[in-house]
């Protein structure tokens, strides 16, 4: 943190707090808090002019892995599982220098595009971890694992894994947890491994689960459950775990989840490109209280990092479904892609604008011609259904300015243009 203050100042602002309310209203940072919500303008060392605009709090991504964004349009039009042999493949052959810069570009599309916490999952954390303290964005990053004996990484996974959470804290911004690949690569034993270095860390775990009919259903032949009912018998199911996908997942299964507190990353783009038939079962999930959030995926296979996008997709995803334009409305949609986001990542106090809690936002122009005409009746809807990432004029991260009119403050684009990603 930069230390200086930060006052934005003459906006609509869409506070997420319980009431939903939203007015205009000036907001004071400092410290990486937002310490002051006021009608009278506001001081602070720098200002925001936000007459125009609509000042929000900033997304949360669930489900990234940043290293594969320039993988972009090169795994295409194939399913999962010849995605995973191909992806492996290449993983296999990556220096670290390819990591880091490929990460970089994801986090130049977030931030751009208003992301302000993502969670990712990938081996070499420690090189994204490099790239976010640069970029400034916030981090949960989970260290995956999967069994030694089908891995790529050098030395065990596990012991990888438990060596990154361990090493000295780098930024308040960046969470260390461990990770699962999925069912298809883990034995009983790596799930008890990865529990007990959650457990001795206080760590989250972060992990694919349910994403396909193949994976339910050779989970099924070759161990006689189902990959949630695999888990619940081991004990994984808990408040701690985090999964994505969840596409392929009956009630009984959704009740386990339910019932120990797991949370659920939907990732509807990249499921539905990917070809994997169904529709995670969304609403079934939000009536047994399972706190859903959402996901991009990958650039390999999601093409873009938007979570307006996201929003839209996945709301038309269920409308579509079920024949009924109720489902997930816009609200809905905007409390996932925020504060379910950071709550699902132990953030009780971000996704949301009011005094005391993370300065994690972003302002969008209300002027461009796509969010003609906006006023507090609309706002919710225009910014689901017809915002877009250009639209995103400035983005706070912890209180720091990393994109400030329309222009990243931390990383120059440009410089990615010639380099190097493997
Ligand atoms: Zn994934």
């Amino acid at each position: 943190m930069n230390g200086e203050s930060v006052a934005i100042n003459g906006g609509t602002v869409i506070t997420q707090d319980q009431r939903r309310s939203i007015f205009r209203a000036n907001l004071l940072v400092e410290d990486g808090l937002i310490t002051r919500v006021s009608q009278e303008r506001l001081h602070g060392d720098v200002e925001i002019r936000a007459e125009g605009k609509a000042v929000m709090p900033g997304f949360g991504n669930t489900h990234c892995h940043a290293a594969m964004s320039h993988l972009k349009g090169k795994l295409d039009d194939m399913d999962l599982h010849a995605f995973l042999e191909k992806t492996f493949d290449l993983d296999a052959r990556r220096t670290e220098e390819g990591l880091y810069n490929s990460s970089l570009l994801s986090m130049a599309e977030m931030i751009s595009s208003g992301i302000t916490l993502f969670s990712d999952l990938y081996y070499g954390e420690d090189v994204v971890e490099k790239a976010a303290l640069k970029s400034g964005i916030r981090s949960a990053l989970f260290w995956n694992t999967l069994d030694e004996n089908l891995t790529t990484q050098k030395g065990n996974p596990v012991r990888n894994a438990e060596k990154f959470i361990r090493s000295d804290r780098t930024s308040d911004l960046i969470q260390r947890g461990i990770g699962i690949q999925g069912v298809y690569v883990a034995s009983d034993d790596l799930f008890s491994q990865v529990n007990e270095v959650a457990e001795r860390y206080s760590a989250l775990i972060h992990m694919h689960l349910s994403e396909t009919r193949k994976e339910v259903y050779d989970c099924l032949r070759e161990r006689g459950k189902r990959p949630v009912e695999l888990l619940a018998s081991l004990n994984f199911l808990s408040s701690r775990v985090i999964v994505a996908h969840s596409v392929w997942v009956n009630m009984n299964e959704l009740n386990s989840m339910a019932k120990a507190g797991t949370k659920v990353s939907w990732n509807a783009i990249s499921n539905a490109k990917l070809g994997e038939g169904g529709v995670a079962p969304i609403p079934e999930m939000l009536r047994r209280g399972i706190p859903v959030s959402l996901g991009t995926d990958s650039n390999g296979s999601n093409n873009s990092l938007n979570m307006f996008e996201c929003m839209k997709f996945s709301s038309l995803q269920v409308k579509g479904q079920r024949w009924d334009a109720s489902q997930m409305d816009a609200q809905t949609m905007l409390d996932m892609a925020t504060m379910e986001g950071y709550r699902s990542l132990g953030l009780t106090n971000g996704g949301i604008i009011t005094e005391g809690s993370l300065a994690d936002i972003i302002t969008l122009d209300l002027k461009a011609p796509n969010m003609i005409p906006s006023s507090p009746d609309n706002l919710v809807q225009n910014i689901v259904y017809s915002a877009n990432p250009e639209n995103v004029c400035d983005v706070l991260i912890g209180g720091n300015i990393v994109k400030r009119n329309h222009k990243l403050t931390t990383i120059d684009p440009r410089s990615l243009i010639e380099a190097n990603f493997v």
